[in-house]
């Protein structure tokens, strides 16, 4: 079968063909139907043969949506032909974090070498994928899979970020969104669907802006060294009660700071290794600020509910296998409006 794999250290994803796998006892084997590509793989991608992580090479895609293929020996809970979303951040299964379905923040999985799809066992950007578990699988009945593949983790890591600030997003509080790519487009219309908040969305480019308009933003911004000005204008001097930073770096953490009001929540989700001083004064009084990590089993149901109830639109740009690595340069080029999608 096809795959794309990250196969040596600093080099470009490659088309591969490899053999079809089998599942094992317990586990499931799925027919891609759609496979999203994440930003984080690009972060992956780059880092130095020392400090990585994985075994290579590496099969990416840690968003999958598939039909099941075949059930290895015991496996229950799914059957042959049901159209199902994979939870990426696999855990044990059994520590108390994931007993509720927390499995993001599973307390062993990093002794027991648990990795995700995609990162660290093989992902879905190939024909075929194996689940470990039927538990990590979401029915999705008759969702278009391209659509909703991304609601995995596009979908998912905001939604666990928007969920946790909730008795902040009240009515006539404003939320900030910095970067509408893949995450913060979705993020968008999840703020639309959970809350009454304004909101404001910062990026780079026009485009991207326009599409966070197009998604329900009621303001936009360019994300530049006069944003946080134009944020407190636009807030009557007040700021933010939420800020989600989907971008993480440097230039967007500073930002976040600076137009974040007192009593607020500061979410960092980007990787883009940028650091928020904390201490007394430093920030509004009562800020808080924290970087969680994608979301739970049950918020990934949640997420999946909203799309049968028609709140979530992911705005898909789709490539074949073969042209997966055209849609890791288009993303690395900031070239992407939403999500890149790779039908296997
Ligand atoms: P993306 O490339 O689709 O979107 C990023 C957006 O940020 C783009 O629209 C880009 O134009 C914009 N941007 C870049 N620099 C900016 C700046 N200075 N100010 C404002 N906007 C800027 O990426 P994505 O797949 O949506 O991922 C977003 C980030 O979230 C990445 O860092 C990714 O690794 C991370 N991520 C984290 C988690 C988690 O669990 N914490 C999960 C998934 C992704
Ligand atoms: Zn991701
Ligand atoms: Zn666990």
């Amino acid at each position: 079968m096809k795959a794309v794999q990250y196969r040596a250290v600093g080099a470009a994803p490659e088309v591969v063909e490899i053999p079809k796998p089998v599942p094992g006892p317990g586990q499931i084997l799925l027919k891609v139907t759609a496979a999203g590509v994440c930003h984080s793989d690009i972060a992956v991608m780059s880092w130095p043969a020392e400090e990585f992580p994985y075994e290579l090479p590496l099969t990416l895609g840690h968003e999958g949506v598939g039909t099941v293929a075949a059930l290895g020996e015991g496996a229950q809970g799914v059957s042959v032909g049901d159209s199902v979303a994979v939870y990426g951040p696999w855990g044990c299964g059994t520590c108390v974090n994931c007993a509720e379905g927390r499995e993001n923040y599973c307390l062993r999985a990093a002794d027991l070498g648990i990795n995700p799809p995609g990162l660290g066992n093989p992902g879905a950007m190939a024909e075929y994928m194996i689940v470990d578990d039927a538990r990590h699988l979401t029915p999705i009945g008759d969702l278009d899979p391209v659509k909703t593949v991304s609601l995995t983790d596009a979908g998912l890591t905001p939604y666990h970020a928007i969920k946790r600030s909730l008795p902040k997003l009240l009515p006539g509080a404003t939320a900030v969104v910095i970067g509408t790519g893949g995450l913060g487009h979705v993020a968008i219309q999840l703020l639309r669907a959970m809350t009454a908040v304004r909101v404001i969305a910062l990026d780079v480019t026009e485009e991207k802006l326009a599409l966070a308009r197009t998604v329900g933003a009621h303001e936009t911004v360019l994300s530049d060294e006069h944003a946080a000005a134009k944020v407190r204008e636009l807030t009557g001097g007040i700021g933010a009660k939420v800020v989600f930073d989907f971008v993480g770096a440097p230039p967007t953490v500073q930002t976040a700071g600076a137009v974040a009001s007192i009593d607020s929540d500061i979410t960092i989700v980007g990787i883009g290794g940028g650091m928020l001083p904390v201490g007394f004064g430093v920030l509004p009084f009562s800020t808080s600020v924290s970087a969680p990590y994608w979301g739970s089993r049950k918020e990934l149901a949640e997420v999946i509910e909203l799309a049968h109830a028609g709140a979530v639109d992911v705005h898909v740009e789709t490539y074949s296998i073969d042209e997966a690595p055209l849609a890791y340069e288009r993303l690395h080029a900031g070239k992407i409006n939403g999500r890149a999608v790779i039908l296997p």
